[in-house]
């Protein structure tokens, strides 16, 4: 179902069927902006294109047709989409603008009136991108629909970050039945929906043939399953799923990008603590640590039952990275709030924090709550959190000193990344995309690097 849209169409540029060519597309090129989840709806979407007789351009400026597959996580994010497609129109005229993801199911107006955009596709229509743009336009160029109606599954692997080729992302779940009051994710990438088992476990087997690690994510990836009446029947869980890729594939490690602490079930902590091919790497998103803003957040646990998860996850892996997404600034946060949720993020052994500072977002009930922080106080909180976060951080990384941890050689020349999520400088180059032993010698600039032999030579370690 196409939304009806009030929309000033003479800004777009309609094609006129009969005279539309598809030869005039040619060369594409895809921008993605935000998390994983949209990395890897960019990778599928490529594959679609390309699919369809489209070529790769090697540059936004070299393209026919760009694609902007946009997040609307927070306000800054829109900007940049919105800065971004002034630049693609500037600096290349001719090229067609698509713009799709988060931001075009939100605002599809908004996109819809900046100059060069012809398409504006919500996340309900994503799948339908490369029929449209390699046929006449039917219904205008406006598609955005029911998100909540969206049962497809859109996903392929993507590669990790742009100078990263050694991690590939598998988006394995999509969309969020819950409803936290600050969160637009719902709304534009609807209900929960999961990857069926058996795509995974040829994803992943494909993977394993060129990659050491895989990292799985998704929106909620710990719901991965939980949809009632689906093909992946009603009991399934992610340790499930994890079981099944650990003794299907080969894969060498799994590493999970986020899990929602209530999904930290015993039985997954159990399995992560006692597979060696499973990252020790428990990221857990909190928001708060004060009781009341957890509750007017809409979060489904209190903080005792977080505390009660992440301990059991440090019990059972003593070395494991363990992290969590934490905003500051909420409205109506008090300095007791505050003091309350600092507190217990000091009590926690937390290795590393992703600090966010609450920004209102249209269309969500916390946006419209009548006791906003102010700016300066929610920007000081960020800080005093991020300066917590970084003696912690500090701390993790001194502990490890001495210890020899697992580690994935990445393509970036002489670095690491150990399973428990530290950034390792090597002490001479070995050859990428390897799983090694290293022996930890000291710190770095926000990591740690590797001992060098006991001489101070390290050439003596090369084989
Ligand atoms: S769990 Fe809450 S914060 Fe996370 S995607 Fe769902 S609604 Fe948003």
């Amino acid at each position: 179902m196409i939304r009806s849209q009030k929309l000033d169409y003479s800004r777009l540029r309609i094609l006129i069927p009969g005279i539309y060519n598809e030869s005039s597309l040619g060369k594409f090129f895809i921008q993605n902006f935000g998390c994983r989840a949209t990395q890897a709806d960019g990778a599928a979407l490529q594959s679609l294109l390309a699919a369809k007789g489209l070529d790769p351009a090697g540059r936004r400026t070299a393209a026919d047709l760009v694609v902007l597959n946009t997040c609307t996580v927070t306000a800054s994010a829109d900007e940049d989409v919105r800065q971004t497609i002034r630049r693609v129109h500037r600096e290349n005229p001719a090229a067609r603008i698509l713009v799709t993801g988060c931001y075009a199911q939100r605002a599809p107006e908004e996109l819809a009136a900046l100059p060069g955009v012809e398409w504006v596709v919500g996340n309900s229509h994503k799948t339908e991108i490369a029929d449209l743009v390699t046929s006449a336009p039917y219904h205008g160029n406006v598609h955005v629909g029911d998100i909540f109606a969206q049962r497809d599954f859109l996903s392929a692997p993507v590669e990790d970050a742009a100078a990263d080729r050694t991690r590939p992302n598998l988006k394995i779940q999509d969309g969020c039945n819950n409803r936290c009051s600050f969160c637009i994710i719902p709304f534009v990438r609807g209900r929960s929906r999961s990857a069926p088992p058996d795509q995974v476990v040829k994803q992943v087997r494909g993977l394993a043939q060129r990659y050491r690690e895989v990292v799985l994510s998704g929106i909620n990836l710990g719901r991965w399953g939980r949809e009632p009446g689906t093909r992946n029947g009603p009991s399934a869980r992610l340790a499930d799923l994890v079981r099944r890729l650990l003794a299907e594939t080969d894969v060498e490690r799994l590493r999970f990008s986020s899990v929602e602490p209530m999904d930290f079930s015993d039985d997954l902590v159990g399995l992560m603590a006692s597979s060696s091919r499973i990252a020790k790497h428990v990221h857990a998103p909190l928001q708060s640590g004060s009781d009341r803003i957890l509750r007017r957040m809409h979060r489904k646990y209190r903080p005792r039952h977080y505390a009660d998860r992440i301990q059991a996850a440090r019990a059972l892996m003593p070395d494991a990275a363990i992290g969590a997404d934490v905003m500051v600034g909420f409205p109506g946060e008090t300095e007791a709030d505050f003091e309350e949720s600092r507190q217990f993020i000091e009590s926690l052994p937390f290795t590393y924090l992703h600090v966010f500072t609450y920004s209102e977002r249209p269309g969500t009930p916390a946006a419209t709550d009548p006791n906003p922080v102010p700016l300066g106080v929610r920007k000081l909180r960020n800080r005093i959190v991020r300066e917590l976060a970084a003696a912690k951080n500090l701390s993790f990384r001194k502990r490890m000193i001495g210890q020899t941890l697992s580690a994935l050689t990445l393509h970036e020349r002489g670095a690491a990344l150990t399973e428990n999520y530290l950034k390792v400088a090597l002490a001479h180059d070995r050859e990428p995309n390897r799983i090694v032993d290293l022996k930890i010698g000291g710190l770095e600039e926000g990591g740690v690097r590797e001992v060098t032999s006991p001489a101070g030579l390290p050439w003596l370690l090369r084989s």
